[in-house]
């Protein structure tokens, strides 16, 4: 395998980036209690789900992060819009640390600046509640609009938007569809007049027919309103039609970050490789589509070294034993001992 030319350039926040995340990391206890411990002799057990992330958005893109189930993107989602407190690590949003000491004000000012869209709209909207209340909810709790009649008309404002008619804030969620609740998602995580938005496998719940119609709304609302999204997806075919960069994480680390036309065209880690291997032949293009090989370990106890090197068909000797560190390609960042720079002699 050919590695391309290693050119090692500085890290760091640039311009124009609204979210830095630097050295992000998440352990969990899933020790026994204590006294179960002493009876069987066990001792404590703990999961790092997300092991020292490093990642920047820029206003107005599609990051995307993959990976497959059990690669920590979930949890990275939970700790960027501040539901989940990491172990180690910062996530700075504009400017403002989501988990560092602020006060009340800031803290609801961020609040009200990021929201997130859920995988199930079922479960994500309250069955007893109207529609139009759901959307109201944050516009209501954010004290942005005050007076019922006006609050009423942004709320059609928000059906329209999402491309549902403004009577249906009368109706109640079950009388919807899957694709028409993931619409009413939307237009409540609008409510609040966000800049970011944390897009949790949004369409991976809805038929594959509706799939594209949320989808390109996400990238019209885009477009004008100027979002900036992050997008978590194990589907590299959704990813392709909505990302700027892509993030690819196995086991808690990120191992390759590309803009997305250089990661589909040219990907370079040997995982990254596999993925897009398995993604189906969407261009039509004849090729033979490869099963992923093998499957993720047990994130509790991972492979030592580069946490792929069990399912790697280029493992080097060095791969069971030494952390590979980022090297940056131009525009790419790769983690992979393939990569490493030549050792001086
Ligand atoms: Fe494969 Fe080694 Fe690269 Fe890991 S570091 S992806 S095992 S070649």
């Amino acid at each position: 395998m050919m590695a391309r030319e290693a050119k090692l350039t500085p890290v760091g926040a640039a311009d124009g980036e609204m979210v830095q995340i630097r050295g992000l990391r998440r352990t969990f206890d899933l020790s026994k209690p204590w006294l179960n411990r002493v009876i069987e002799r066990s001792s404590r057990v703990s999961l790092t789900a997300v092991d020292g992330v490093d990642f920047s958005i820029r206003e107005g893109e599609t990051y995307a992060l993959v990976g497959e189930s059990g690669s920590g993107k979930s949890t990275i989602a939970k700790m960027v819009v501040g539901l989940l407190k990491p172990t180690a690590g910062s996530v700075t949003i504009n400017g403002t640390n989501v988990w560092g000491g602020k006060s009340l004000d800031a803290e609801r000012q961020m609040r009200r600046s990021i929201q997130m869209i859920f995988q199930d709209p079922f479960a994500s909207l309250n069955p007893r509640w109207r529609v139009g209340a759901i959307i109201a909810e944050p516009i209501s709790a954010f004290g942005l609009i005050t007076d019922a009649k006006d609050r009423a008309a942004r709320v059609g404002e928000l059906l329209s938007l999402v491309g549902l008619d403004p009577r249906d804030g009368q109706k109640f969620p079950h009388e919807f569809s899957g694709g028409q609740r993931q619409r009413i998602a939307i237009a409540r995580a609008l409510a609040s007049d966000p800049k970011f938005i944390v897009c949790d496998e949004p369409t991976s719940a809805l038929d594959v027919s509706v799939q594209a119609q949320v989808l390109n709304l996400l990238r019209d609302l885009q477009q004008r309103l100027g979002l900036t999204y992050l997008f978590i997806s194990h589907n590299l075919a959704v990813v392709r039609h909505v990302a700027t960069r892509v993030g690819v994480l196995y086991l808690g680390r990120l191992v390759e970050e590309a803009p997305a036309r250089e990661l589909f065209a040219d990907p370079q880690h040997p995982y990254t490789k596999m993925l897009l291997e398995a993604v189906p032949d969407i261009d039509m293009e004849g090729r033979e589509r490869q099963a992923i090989a093998g499957e993720i370990p047990n994130p509790v106890n991972p492979p030592s070294g580069c946490h792929f090197h069990p399912r790697c068909p280029a493992r080097l000797p060095e791969c069971d034993q030494d952390v590979p560190v980022p090297q940056h390609i131009g525009d790419t960042t790769v983690r992979c001992h393939l990569f490493d720079p030549p050792s001086q002699p």
